[in-house]
């Protein structure tokens, strides 16, 4: 086959398949046929699969697809920073298998944790709702925006652990009832539960029944560390 006619071939294949352009996981451009992630990540993927893992404290049960690391933290990243919000249905579909891991008890509703209005605004859409309504539907659940950000907090990933629960003191409160209910919490990523602790805090506060917590992913401690 002449390089001619491989590129010929290649650009027929990007009519048929216009959105193989870039892998989401490591940012090559170099050609694969399935949807988002090139076959390499795909690969890294399975291997970086979690499903349950140890609980935040006063959470009853956390699942989580991926350790955040390489190719899901790469998909994290452009979902958020590159407003691919279509990637939610990709990365959802995972959440719900990891969800496997929360039944039998399960939840009644799924509630995401929410952005400030003002960072709202300047990103368009909050990634954690977008991937709350995706799971929501696959798991044929109601999916409610209980929570509101009353403070524009400074982003948790710069701080370390005290400076993360100062941070986030009194920055969630309740828009809308959750009373006897079995929630389920939506994020991106977790890293030391802090976000997650104190939402379910003020789930908790006003009424909820239990407080399950489901992310794409979640940052394991090194090996080695601590
Ligand atoms: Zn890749």
């Amino acid at each position: 086959m002449t390089a001619r006619f491989r590129r010929l071939a290649a650009a027929l294949r990007d009519l048929v398949y216009p959105r193989r352009a870039v892998c989401m996981g490591c940012g090559t451009q170099i050609g694969f046929e399935e949807d988002w992630i090139c076959p390499e990540c795909r690969q890294e993927l399975a291997k970086s699969w979690v499903g349950a893992y140890p609980t935040p404290k006063g959470i009853e049960g956390a699942a989580y697809a991926y350790a955040y690391r390489g190719a899901a933290a790469g998909i994290v990243q452009h979902m958020k920073y590159s407003g691919i919000h279509r990637l939610a249905a990709f990365m959802g579909g995972d959440m719900a298998r990891a969800y496997r891991f929360l039944e039998p008890t399960g939840a009644d509703c799924v509630v995401p944790v929410p952005m400030h209005a003002k960072r709202l605004r300047q990103r368009g859409y909050n990634h954690a709702e977008r991937l709350a309504r995706d799971v929501a539907e696959r798991l044929g659940l109601p999916c409610v925006n209980a929570l509101e950000r009353v403070r524009n907090t400074v982003q948790q990933a710069r701080l370390d652990e005290h400076a993360r629960r100062r941070n986030l003191k009194d920055a969630f409160a309740l828009r809308e009832s959750v009373a006897g209910r079995r929630v389920l919490l939506v994020d991106d990523v977790c890293t030391t539960g802090t976000t997650a602790r104190t939402c379910a805090k003020a789930l908790k506060a006003g009424g909820a029944k239990s407080v399950y917590l489901l992310c794409y992913t979640v940052a394991l401690p090194k090996k080695g560390g601590k």
